[in-house]
């Protein structure tokens, strides 16, 4: 006779930030959550630029965001080095400088961080187990397991099989490939646009003992050249021992229109929960988790609907992705132009424009 499936209040597919986020407040409510993840060791291998705003800059990025110091709490061994400026660089290569608090992580520390802190909230985790597909109340691994639980939640990132099999909405996907490199890098996080990483920008973000470089691309705008020949030439500009390459994809056109459908939520990558205009996507997964974790939560305990996760989203991150979407549609159609129109563009006139455009805030002031 077939195994009863175990029986959850919550299952999460995938414990990156968005699911690791999600389970640790529902959790610390009191809740059964199950974490299911493909990958043996949660954030490994590594899959990220690696870089996030100090909490402070958050709290400019993200105003209506409460409690910050609360839900990100970074801790001193995920932090490879800070930085205080950031260059916007055209292909001219001269850049606009502005100030910039980030953090650069150990992206694997980090995410193995989240997982360690929800755990000790009370949350389990079963890793090294795909999730095949989900059926109502019912999860099935590749391995013909089976869980059942009363909300299920697709943090599975990009790729999830929650949002793949239960929505048609689509998301504009961008391939990235970046490498880690060893050597001096400067001080400052460099974001370069033009021909070179055609409808996105690559990145130097220096390390510790080095840096993370890497470029992403619209490949219906780069003429046939490839994401590989176009990363393999940007980042043969620096010198350096590379130690590891990666690659990955991320969602760029914005949030989808609806996290919910019955019982079942999408939060992080799977909703679409990165700011096209910069490409942030960790800390925003997390504001998505705590506000998944804690609707789910409230409707456990006293049958409030689930759907007021969109409303509390809307309210707090509603007006920054909005602005981050007009950014990078309008980015979109000026990053076309050539490099030489681009290098007249990017200029002290119109560097505080620029700003508005990196940090999700209306681009022209008026709308
Ligand atoms: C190359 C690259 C560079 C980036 N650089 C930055 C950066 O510098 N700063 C920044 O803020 N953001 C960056 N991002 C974006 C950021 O990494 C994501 O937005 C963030 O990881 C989203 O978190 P998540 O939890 O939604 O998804 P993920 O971190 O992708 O986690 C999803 C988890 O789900 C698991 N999973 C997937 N499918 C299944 C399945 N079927 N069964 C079980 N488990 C499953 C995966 O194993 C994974 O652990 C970058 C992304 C990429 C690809």
């Amino acid at each position: 006779m077939a195994e009863e499936p175990e029986i959850w209040d919550v299952i999460v597919i995938g414990g990156g930030p968005a699911g690791s986020t999600t389970a640790r407040y529902v959790a610390e409510g009191g809740k059964k959550v199950l974490v299911i993840d493909g990958r043996d060791s949660i954030g490994s291998p590594l899959q990220c630029g690696e870089l996030v705003p100090t909490n402070d800059e958050m709290r400019r990025l993200c105003p209506d965001v409460p409690d910050i110091d609360d839900l990100l709490r970074t801790p001193e061994e995920a932090i490879s080095r800070r930085t205080s400026e950031m260059h916007i660089v055209p292909p001219s290569g001269r850049p606009l400088k502005y100030p910039f608090d980030g953090l650069m992580l150990n992206r694997v520390l980090h995410d193995e961080w989240l997982v360690d802190l929800a755990s000790s909230k009370g949350a389990e985790y079963l890793t090294g187990a795909r999730v095949e597909a989900v059926d109502g109340e019912t999860v099935t691994l590749r391995d013909g397991r089976q869980f059942m639980a009363k909300v299920i939640v697709g943090a599975g990132g990009h790729n999830d099989p929650l949002r793949r099999s239960h929505w048609n909405e689509s998301s504009l996907k961008i391939p990235i490939k970046f490498v880690l490199m060893d050597g001096k890098f400067g001080d400052a996080v460099e974001l370069h646009f033009g021909s070179m990483a055609p409808g996105g920008y690559a990145w130097v973000f220096p390390k510790e003992n080095g840096a993370n470089i890497g470029l992403g691309i619209q490949k219906d705008l780069s003429r046939g050249t490839s994401l590989n020949t176009l990363a393999d030439k940007f980042i043969s500009n620096y010198q350096g021992e590379i130690t590891f390459r990666g690659a990955g994809s991320l969602p760029m056109s914005g949030t989808i229109n609806s996290f919910v459908k019955g019982s079942h939520l999408l939060v992080g990558d799977s909703a679409g929960m990165v700011l096209p205009s910069n490409g942030a996507g960790i800390t925003i997964a997390m504001i998505g988790g705590r506000i998944a974790g804690q609707t789910i939560v409230s409707h456990l305990d006293n049958g409030t609907s689930l759907h007021n996760y969109e409303t509390e989203w809307k309210r707090q991150m509603g007006s920054v992705m909005r602005n981050s979407k007009l950014s990078f549609r309008i980015g979109s159609w000026i990053m076309r132009l050539p490099d030489w129109i681009l290098n007249m563009a990017f200029n002290p006139m119109t560097k505080p424009f620029v700003w508005r455009f990196v940090t999700c805030r209306k681009p022209f002031f008026i709308f």
